[in-house]
């Protein structure tokens, strides 16, 4: 498989060349060149396969090439077999008709699991063949530096840095980070917030000279394999609600588009799904393209869903691209005029056509609360915020009853307890068994200036498993 750049201007890649890679050359994201297509009879016969086996089949045609079957066979065993639920993305049913994807089963109790053990497996295996070391940077408001590390913990030729704003990420999320130890684990709490630790990562992707040669990899939501990744729970919920032979709707809690549009690649392979909905919190600039075709920056507003608090969505233009023909120069033009005015909209046709598939809400903190109230009141089962958010989109722009509808669940409650106390449930979530005793953990951290050459003099001190590069 070979993978193209949205801006046309970059060298197609290989599998192993875009795991590693991060932007494209020309500021683009790849994508497969051609995507793989199944038939109704072939997805059929995967009905029923252990969640490994069937994300074996979903990603072959995007390793092909790079990973050989044993070894691939292999990796997604392991991966999934670290899940704590046997059927690894089970299925609750809230009400007719209507389930919610746990795709919190994972060790770090968010869906960042289902790419991110993926992803330090395969960059493990990829790296010990070239016998090559590599940094990774990272910046997090919560989840994906928790799933990051767990992720790369096990990694013998990867350091992973992981930079998060200093006193303001909730106890636990803090606390699954920083209670991993190991040589390769790095710590960072930046004296700012999450924007400064986002632009130092920036800064060190555009002048890597204080590494030394040695090659930075990003693992953010631009990171293909990411993508790749999530595709597969959406054929395993589906399988088991009657497709390919029914049509399955999806609501997904989005901030930067990756998670959803994995489901958009799902359908283009074959998958019959009638309905995405993309379920946004205040910070909704996706909402406004799908309803009124108007993608335009706003400010950053906190709120109880902490994950989608994002100001702009850094794979949509993986769908512009889609919609523009596959045309590169049209999405690079598209993308000039935004980074230089703040806003952007699409012909009519072009966004006619997202329309067929797409509906969207923002729902704000209040709904919120009020969803994972009356969820809890209906039927007992308590919600993340995030995952609240996709019920109310869910029920607000359902198309039709008679499909069935799976909102993706992306976090467990624990981890958001300041939503579910608003919200007036009786009952404070607890923590699952492996996660017992975080509270006594012993935690490793470093807290650093919000000052570029103090980080990158860090990771130069401490970027071969502890000791200098
Ligand atoms: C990251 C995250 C999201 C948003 O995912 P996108 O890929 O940005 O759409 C939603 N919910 C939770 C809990 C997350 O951690």
């Amino acid at each position: 498989m070979r993978y193209i750049s949205t801006r046309g201007q970059a060298p197609a890649l290989n599998f192993e060349d875009v795991l590693l890679a991060g932007l494209a050359s020309d500021g683009g994201l790849y994508v497969p060149e051609n995507l793989p297509r199944f038939t109704l009879e072939e997805i059929a016969s995967w009905t029923g396969l252990p969640y490994h086996e069937l994300a074996f089949r979903v990603m072959r045609p995007f390793v092909a090439g790079s990973i050989a079957d044993a070894d691939f066979k292999r990796i997604l065993e392991e991966t999934y077999g670290v899940f704590a639920h046997k059927a690894v993305a089970p299925l609750t049913q809230l009400g007719a008709n209507e389930w919610v994807l746990e795709l919190f089963q994972g060790p770090t109790l968010a869906f960042k699991d289902f790419a991110l053990q993926l992803l330090g497996r395969l960059l493990d295996h990829v790296l010990t063949r070239r016998n090559e070391r590599v940094v990774i940077m990272g910046a997090t408001s919560g989840d994906t530096g928790s799933a990051a590390i767990e992720g790369c913990k096990a990694c013998d030729n990867v350091d992973i840095f992981i930079m998060h704003p200093h006193n303001r990420v909730s106890e636990v999320q803090r606390r699954q980070m920083t209670t991993i130890l190991g040589d390769n684990i790095h710590n960072i709490a930046i004296e700012g917030n999450f924007d400064d630790c986002q632009e130092m990562v920036k800064a060190s992707f555009a002048d890597q000279g204080f590494l030394k040669g040695t090659r930075l990899v990003a693992v953010n939501s631009i990171n293909w394999a990411r993508i790749m990744a999530q595709i597969v729970y959406y054929f395993h919920a589906a399988l088991q609600l009657g497709a390919p032979y029914r049509s399955v709707a999806f609501s997904v809690p989005t901030g930067n588009f990756g998670d959803i549009f994995a489901g958009y690649l799902a359908r283009n392979m074959g998958l019959p799904i009638n309905q995405l909905i993309v379920a946004t919190n205040r910070n909704d600039i996706l909402h406004r393209f799908m309803s009124g075709n108007r993608y335009d920056k706003d400010t950053l507003h906190a709120s109880l869903s902490p994950s989608m608090d994002i100001m702009v969505s850094s794979n949509f233009e993986r769908l512009l691209f889609d919609l523009h023909g596959r045309n590169g120069a049209a999405v690079a033009a598209l993308l000039d005029t935004f980074k230089t005015t703040g806003k952007l909209a699409v012909e009519d046709d072009r966004w006619t056509e997202a329309r067929r598939l797409f509906d969207s809400l923002a729902v704000d903190d209040e709904a919120t609360c009020r969803t994972i109230a009356e969820v809890y009141g209906q039927c007992g089962e308590l919600l993340d915020p995030h995952t609240a958010i996709g019920v109310r989109a869910a029920r607000e722009c359902r198309r039709s009853l008679a499909i069935p509808m799976v909102i993706l669940g992306t976090a467990h409650p624990v981890k958001f307890p300041e939503a579910v106390e608003k919200a007036g449930v009786a009952q404070a979530p607890a923590l699952p068994a492996h996660l017992a005793d975080l509270f006594q953990r012993p935690e490793r951290c470093t807290v650093l200036a919000n000052d570029l050459k103090a980080v990158q003099g860090f990771v130069g001190q401490h970027g071969n498993r502890g000791k200098p590069l």
